[in-house]
């Protein structure tokens, strides 16, 4: 007998969707122009990125399609974000969180180091940052607040377009006003981006976390910002990105999205459910966890669940061996010993943070995958707990 598969680590990556990839199909082989070439061949290829350009900000109610930057993938869009503003405006001041991904948080370490001062908001126990925090904190020298719209570990959603009419209201009276940036990675295609709505100046989006291809990204960036290119070359992509364009992956990630926000309601009801009898499942099966996910203000494919007495990495390993695909904390912080930052943010105990494990559902998963997991679940978690001498020594008479 075949053991099942369960793939629940949507939000490291997504398969590409067929009607994806049929999209992208005919920018290998026939229309293959590079898009800056004159001559048919190349205005094939142009014609291609300008419609994807014009449907791309349609999709997040950009005002002008030359507001989509497209690039390589979302760390690249969120550093072309930072440390692109910053030589341009006026101040030596970013504000981000202590829950971003990686590459804001990397990306500002370095920035620190090169004499930036950076500020790291704190977020209460569900992950969310605070209103009056950030406004407190804002200086004359403050260039770009930088704040995610989904956590990638615990899935928070957090408040972008108060935040965004916040500092509408707070750049009136301002000299040089301050810029707002979001990651936007682990939201596009969950919940339909509207940057307008949002108030943020730029937004970076990912294609291989929404179903699309690996290797391309956009960085939504709104009109009359100010912004140089991290690096030197062609004029393309408003001078931001040059590079010759990835058009069959720029065409993949568009129709990716396109399908996505047409499906987005039934979509997320779907895996809101699947979320539910996982997160049962686990609370009426196992004891002594903690879930970090707060259900009710966070993406609806993501539950971060703590197992005490347990090492998260063990207990991946395990599920792996039974087909059970997860991650503990993320994808990126994973290979490390270093317990999670965002799990340190919220406030968890370092004990829950060690055997802290990542379920993200997506398209395929089935009620029949959630009813493997938990019969699988509680008997994996089990056989790792008695290998603890911790756990032994708290149950034994
Ligand atoms: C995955 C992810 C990124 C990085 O995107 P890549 O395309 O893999 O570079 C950035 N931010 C968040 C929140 C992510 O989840």
């Amino acid at each position: 007998m075949t053991k099942r598969k369960v793939y629940l680590d949507h939000s490291a990556t997504t398969y590409v969707r067929k009607e994806v990839i049929e999209a992208m199909m005919p920018y290998f082989s026939d229309i293959y122009g590079n898009a800056s070439s004159f001559h048919q061949y190349g205005q094939e290829s142009k014609k291609a990125l300008t419609q994807s350009r014009e449907t791309f900000a349609k999709l997040i109610n950009a005002e002008y399609s030359d507001e989509i930057i497209f690039t390589s993938c979302g760390t690249e869009s969120d550093n072309i974000a930072i440390k692109g503003v910053l030589p341009a405006n006026h101040g030596r001041h970013i504000i981000t969180t202590q829950i971003e991904h990686h590459a804001i948080l990397y990306t500002c370490q370095y920035l620190e180091k090169k004499g930036y001062k950076v500020d790291y908001l704190s977020t209460d126990s569900a992950g969310k940052v605070n209103l009056q925090e950030i406004k407190n904190i804002i200086t004359d020298e403050t260039v770009i607040i930088s704040i995610m719209h989904a956590n990638n570990e615990i899935g928070t959603i957090e408040p972008i377009a108060e935040i965004g009419q916040m500092l509408r209201e707070i750049n009136k009276t301002r000299k040089n006003p301050v810029l707002f940036h979001t990651d936007a990675v682990q939201t596009a295609g969950k919940i339909k981006l509207d940057v307008q709505k949002l108030g943020v100046d730029l937004l970076s989006v990912s294609a291989h976390k929404f179903y699309g291809p690996k290797g391309v990204g956009a960085l939504y960036v709104k009109k009359g910002t100010k912004i140089e290119p991290l690096f030197q070359g062609g004029h393309h992509e408003n001078n931001l990105k040059p590079g010759t364009e990835n058009i069959a992956g720029i065409v993949g990630m568009t129709k990716a999205l396109e399908l996505a926000n047409n499906e987005i309601s039934e979509e997320n009801q779907k895996i809101y459910g699947l979320r539910k009898k996982l997160k049962d499942g686990i609370l009426s099966k196992i004891p002594e966890i903690t879930i970090n996910t707060n259900t009710a203000e966070s993406v609806s494919n993501v539950l971060s669940v703590s197992f005490n007495y347990i090492e998260g990495e063990s207990l991946l390993l395990m599920l792996d061996m039974e087909g059970i695909a997860v991650s503990t904390g993320s994808a990126c912080a994973s290979g490390s010993t270093e317990p999670s930052h965002v799990l340190k943010a919220i406030g968890a105990s370092p004990l829950a943070s060690q055997g802290t494990i990542r379920f993200s559902l997506g398209k395929q998963n089935t009620a029949e995958d959630i009813d493997y997991v938990l019969e699988v679940l509680p008997r994996v978690v089990d056989r790792v707990r008695q290998m603890s001498p911790v756990w032994n020594s708290k149950f034994e008479k």
